[in-house]
């Protein structure tokens, strides 16, 4: 393995021991259930919006590391950005795991961008997205559980 792919391992390693933004919001948010049953990811995601903003946003779950580390990535990069914001950046997340982005905007999405990687690993790709399949159903609809295995969005 080259020295980038132990960094970026090192990253999802650290956020999954201590995931960021890992507690329940209270009850005047917004709270999503994703499932990846592929892997036996599961996560319940709490989101409390001011306006178009994304005011405060946790989680809480099990799964592997990539999934865990998604997701405490994901909450870290949206928390107080606006929705449209936020769509914007799942759209690009899901471009870059799906291996459809350039190198140089793979770049631009920072600290998300340790996640391109997973691209090479198909299974994986549903993982890394669990967490932002799950935030689309709260931003935008009145779904309150989401699985990788039975949504039309796949
Ligand atoms: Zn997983």
């Amino acid at each position: 393995m080259s020295s980038l792919g132990d960094l970026y391992q090192e990253v999802i390693l650290d956020h999954n021991r201590s995931p960021r933004n890992f507690r329940r919001l209270d009850i005047s948010s917004r709270k999503v259930e994703g499932r990846n049953p592929l892997c036996g990811d599961h996560l319940t995601l709490y989101v409390r919006f001011k306006d178009d903003v994304i005011d405060d946003i946790g989680f809480q779950g099990s799964g592997c590391a990539i999934s865990t580390a998604s997701a405490s990535l994901m909450t870290d990069a949206v928390k107080g950005e606006t929705i449209e914001k936020a769509k914007l950046l799942f759209s690009r997340f899901h471009d870059m795991v799906t291996g459809k982005m350039s190198a140089v905007d793979v770049e631009m999405l920072g600290k998300l961008s340790i996640f391109s990687g997973v691209c090479e690993f198909p299974v994986r790709v549903k993982c890394a997205t669990l967490a932002w399949h799950t935030l689309q159903a709260a931003l935008q609809s009145d779904q309150d559980v989401v699985s990788t295995e039975e949504s039309a969005v796949f």
